[in-house]
């Protein structure tokens, strides 16, 4: 591969994509015959072969309980796991390290907001706002909470290019509005939302904002602190990272208010029937239990890999795929893009007349490309524009241009078939 992304007029520097490939294994891969193009990366993105090693490392060497030991592989791993923390802490631009706690991922990141900081704060006629362009993630657990509680779910609604509408968002605002649920990037349309904006407007409501991070932190830098976001939540596997670990940023002041959520281990002072158990500081109050020592271990080696190639460098790169790639299938005759706001990050959602998403989705693996078909984890956006389903293209740092000419004339190819 020889793409070269060159310096744009922010002159971020070129990333090297050839290098970049360089480091994943996977990559090599055949697919039915065909080298693999991997455009699925919105719902988990490869994993570096630094990131691989981080376990046989981890496993290898000090493998061990974090925490408790005084022992040597104790030690080593705990330093290894605690300096994760810190280095996720620089990632995001927060203030303290105890404002970084380890979830499984996302998911978990924000049921533990719901669970904690929810059950503790909303009552009956609280009023809640969800975004239209929520993943599932980001809806359930408040309706299960508001089952239970009896607060309201409002709907920030969007336009027609599938971006936030933000006069209805103000105006969506009373004094009975707690708090604020939206993604910083849509991973179903790519919408980049003005969480910074919006963090403000809750914020002179009095209100909280939960930022889902999920779909931004792989795509572009992220400054927790820059957004005033109270909360904010991402997931290591769509980050370079390993499945089984994510995080929950959350200002110091509120993590220290809230209850625990889950009981256990590592997360007490002190423990006795007959007075009441005390629970430890942040962030160690909310994660009980043993962690998943090795992923978070190997988070910190992804998010430093990531600062190597240089988040601003990735981006840039990512903007001149999807730009190529939404102008190559611009011209499929009754193709449809969906989500078209200026601001897009790492996403190419389409539909197209006469093929159904499924179809399209088998078909264009037998050629080696894998996409994603299907509702994304946001049936209530896909519902609002019409649609069950759609193709969904998404972009990292280790894709090149030709890929997306590879995919483009297979896109091309499969619809021919199926018409
Ligand atoms: C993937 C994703 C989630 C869920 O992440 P998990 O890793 O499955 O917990 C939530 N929100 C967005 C925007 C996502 O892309």
């Amino acid at each position: 591969m020889t793409d070269l992304a060159t310096s744009d007029a922010f002159e971020v520097p070129a990333l090297d994509v050839a290098a970049v490939r360089g480091d994943f294994p996977i990559l090599a891969r055949q697919i039915h015959g065909r080298p693999l193009v991997y455009l699925d990366n919105a719902a988990t993105s490869q994993t570096p072969r630094q990131v691989i090693e981080a376990f046989d490392d981890y496993y290898g060497r000090c493998n061990a309980n974090i925490h408790r030991g005084l022992h040597t592989l104790a030690d080593e791993a705990t330093a290894a796991f605690e300096g994760t923390r810190e280095t996720v802490r620089t990632f995001l631009g927060a203030a303290e390290s105890r404002e970084i706690v380890f979830t499984r991922g996302t998911t978990e990141a924000i049921n533990l907001v719901a669970n904690a900081w929810g059950r503790a704060n909303l009552e009956p006629g609280d009023e809640v706002l969800v975004s239209r362009l929520e993943h599932h993630s980001n809806i359930v657990p408040w309706q299960l909470l508001a089952r239970e509680l009896g607060f309201t779910i409002k709907v920030i609604p969007v336009d027609e290019r599938g971006v936030l509408d933000l006069e209805a968002y103000r105006a969506l605002f009373t004094e009975r509005t707690r708090l604020v649920a939206a993604n910083h990037v849509s991973n179903a349309f790519g919408t980049v939302n003005p969480v910074r904006e919006m963090a403000t407007v809750a914020h002179d409501h009095g209100a909280l904002i939960l930022v889902d991070g999920a779909q931004a932190v792989p795509h572009q830098a992220v400054d927790v602190r820059r957004i005033d976001a109270d909360f904010y939540a991402f997931s290591g596997h769509k980050v370079y990272g390993p499945t089984g670990v994510g995080v929950l940023y959350g200002k110091a002041e509120l993590l220290e208010a809230m209850p625990p959520w889950q009981g256990g281990g590592e997360m007490i002072a002190t423990v006795s029937f007959e007075h009441d158990t005390t629970f430890a500081a942040i962030p160690h109050k909310f994660e009980a239990g043993t962690p998943a020592i090795a992923e978070v271990i190997a988070l910190g080696v992804a998010l430093d890999w990531v600062g190597r190639i240089g988040i601003d460098a990735i981006s840039a790169w990512e903007a001149r795929l999807l730009e190529h790639a939404s102008r190559r299938v611009s011209r499929i005759e009754g193709l449809r893009i969906l989500g078209t706001a200026p601001d897009k990050a790492g996403v190419l959602s389409f539909v197209v007349d006469g093929a159904h998403a499924q179809d399209i989705g088998l078909l264009i693996d037998q050629l080696g490309v894998a996409i994603r078909t299907g509702h994304h984890c946001a049936q209530p956006l896909l519902h609002h524009f019409g649609v069950e389903a759609t193709c969904r293209a998404s972009f990292a740092a280790y894709n090149t241009l030709e890929e997306v000419d590879i995919f483009a004339d297979a896109l091309e190819r499969v619809i021919g078939m199926v018409r």
